[in-house]
């Protein structure tokens, strides 16, 4: 068995992984430990763009940035990491323009900004324009800027090596036990610091816009080592997922113009948020479309989906803002975006939930905040949380850099103190081994695509837009029986090298794993608040659930949720951030 050391081990290269790394690169020895070529993290498919109020377009405040997150969040975000976060974002984003990211310019040569869904001026008035782009590539720009800081300041790079567990030393984590794709060897990877960025667990439901990479290894990991889960009831849906395959449609189409229409070609949003229309948050606009289809106003032969009309934009608008997408709608449905509306639904989208952490991206274990000393987390992966019950468009890419940087700080600060590495245990690797083993070892059994089906399948039917406690209750019992039947399928492809086969097993167990403290979660929260809504409990109940979950996986696989206070300190200075009713 190999044991490396590194003073830091990042897990993920995505933007939150790396602009950690790029904080503690030059002055520490760090790694960066990615199961894919940094590039291919789904970071790197961001579209729309990152929200910071510069007010290059016309004025605007932090403080109406960090109003429009915590009401998005339908009051669940705690305030403080908020204001942090949107106080940072004009920082972070001039950064990453030094750092070298080419931004869509205005005339004036400022960094060009347009509306995005939730984010107004002046406490809700009216939508502003507060997200920064690269016409639809913005994850992509800023992860080839990041990946090339990360190269030139010689952080070491392992690709292609996959995390599959934790290394602890009472409750300390000193490392991490790694797979090399290409050997299969077993790596142990001692370290004073590990960090979490392994992005978001989408590829549960049967229809979303992840990368099939997001299988939400990191949060699968960290269950098994005791840790907590939060708030994972709150999964969004984006609106515009283009129809039958999922893949996004950026809310970007939306700011610069486009309108949702039913079948009857009515711009329905008006009815629902008759303020801001198409831009009210996802959360919102997902359950209108679905309203209307119920209602029978749907459009096309079934009745089945609804359009997105960017008809209006002239064809070089589409061609200058919003490329991609017209290539995604020209390919893979034929559409000319600029000729004719788009067919849509909604598709699985983003993790509200994740690891606990803290500020600085400490990992916690329990509601008092207790510090798992040697190990932070960041990006979509963590929950801080700035996006309560419902994130808005642009608030991720913020999220990642803003707090994959406070991480990076916090583990230099971590460096100077700690005296050195704690030392590992003697069988680091044997709970991996014991995992490979027992799944190379059997001959019967279910495919790792059936089981996989079977689990999207039920999250899509039961776990998703709308819930209810019978459809809850019966997900629960079901990933009970999924657990067992994930832990029993068939690997036949016994090769070394480049075995996806053994690793989607492995994946799919974390998906069944986090999939079950989702279920657990959403039956136990009976009200309805965000992304979670309760068709049986369909308002909020802040006397009652105004507080985040926290899931524990316990040994039989069960899992038990408990509470988490939400900070709310803006709110009591300011009361404009009380809790009230959300209105658009
Ligand atoms: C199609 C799409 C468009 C989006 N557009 C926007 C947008 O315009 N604006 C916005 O704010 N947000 C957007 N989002 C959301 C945002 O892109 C993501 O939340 C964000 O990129 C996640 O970044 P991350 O650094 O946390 O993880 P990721 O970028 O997902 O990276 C995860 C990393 O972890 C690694 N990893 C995972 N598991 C393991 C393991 N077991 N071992 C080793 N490595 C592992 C992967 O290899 C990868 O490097 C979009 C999301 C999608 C899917």
């Amino acid at each position: 068995m190999e044991i490396r050391y590194h003073d830091v081990v990042i897990v993920g290269a995505g933007l939150a992984g790396l602009r950690a790394a790029v904080e503690l690169a030059g002055k520490h020895d760090v790694a960066v430990l990615s199961k894919l070529h940094p590039l291919r993290s789904h970071s790197g498919a961001a579209q729309g763009g990152v929200s910071a109020a510069l007010g290059n377009a016309e004025e605007d405040s932090p403080l109406w940035h960090a109003y429009d997150t915590i009401k998005g969040s339908d009051y669940l975000a705690d305030q403080y990491a908020v204001e942090v976060m949107c106080n940072d974002a004009p920082r972070a984003i001039i950064e990453l323009e030094h750092l070298g990211v080419p931004f869509s310019r205005f005339d004036s040569g400022h960094i060009a900004q347009r509306p995005f869904g939730g984010h107004t001026r002046n406490f809700g008035e009216a939508p502003v324009r507060r997200t920064c782009y690269a016409a639809d590539r913005t994850g992509h720009v800023c992860l080839h800027t990041l990946y090339e800081q990360a190269l030139k300041q010689k952080v070491r790079f392992y690709d292609e090596f996959q995390v599959l567990d934790l290394c602890m030393s009472g409750d300390a984590v000193n490392g991490v036990v790694a797979v090399e794709l290409k050997s299969r060897a077993l790596v142990t990877f001692h370290a004073r610091a590990v960090m979490f960025a392994t992005g978001g667990y989408g590829k549960a439901w049967k229809t979303t816009s992840n990368a099939f990479a997001n299988t939400g290894d990191g949060l699968g990991i960290v269950m098994r080592n005791g840790i907590p889960l939060e708030d994972m009831e709150f999964v969004q849906f984006h609106p515009t997922g283009l129809y039958q395959l999922g893949i996004l449609i950026t809310e970007a189409a939306r700011g610069e113009g486009g309108i949702l229409r039913n079948g009857s070609g009515e711009r329905f949003m008006e009815r629902y948020a008759p303020t801001i229309k198409d831009l009210a948050p996802r959360d919102i606009v997902s359950r209108s479309i679905y309203r209307e289809l119920m209602e029978g106003r749907g459009a096309g032969p079934g009745k089945d989906h609804v359009l997105l009309d960017l008809t209006e934009l002239s064809h070089e608008k589409i061609a200058e803002k919003l490329p991609e997408i017209e290539s995604f709608a020209k390919i893979y449905l034929g559409v000319d975006p600029s000729e004719s509306p788009i067919p849509v639904l909604p598709t699985c989208h983003y993790a509200m939930g994740g690891i606990p952490t803290d500020v600085n991206g400490r990992v916690t274990r329990d509601a008092g905040g207790t510090e798992v000393q040697g190990f932070w987390a960041a990006g979509e992966v963590a929950c801080v949380s700035v996006h309560g019950a419902n994130r808005l468009g642009s608030n991720s890419l913020l999220d990642l850099i803003v707090f994959g940087r406070r991480a990076g700080k916090d583990i230099a600060g971590f460096l100077k103190k700690s005296q050195g590495p704690l030392p590992l245990e003697a069988d680091t690797s044997t709970r991996v081994r014991d995992l490979i083993d027992g799944l190379l070892g059997r001959n019967g059994g279910e495919t790792v695509a059936e089981v996989r089906t079977a689990l999207q399948r039920l999250m899509m039917d039961k776990v998703s837009v709308f819930r209810n406690e019978e459809g809850l209750a019966e997900a629960v019992r079901e990933l009970r029986e999924l657990r067992e039947r994930a832990r029993e399928v068939r690997v036949l492809d016994a090769t070394m090298s480049f075995n996806s086969e053994l690793l989607e097993a492995i994946e799919l167990q974390y998906m069944v794993d986090y999939s079950a403290t989702v279920a657990a979660a959403a039956l136990k929260r009976r009200e309805s608040r965000g992304a979670h809504s309760r068709d049986d409990y369909p308002r909020r109940d802040d006397e009652n659930h105004l507080e985040h979950s926290l899931c524990f996986l316990e040994e039989d696989g069960s899992v038990t949720v408990s509470e988490k206070a939400v900070d709310l300190s803006l709110a009591a200075s300011d009361p404009r951030f009380v809790p009230k009713e959300r209105k658009y």
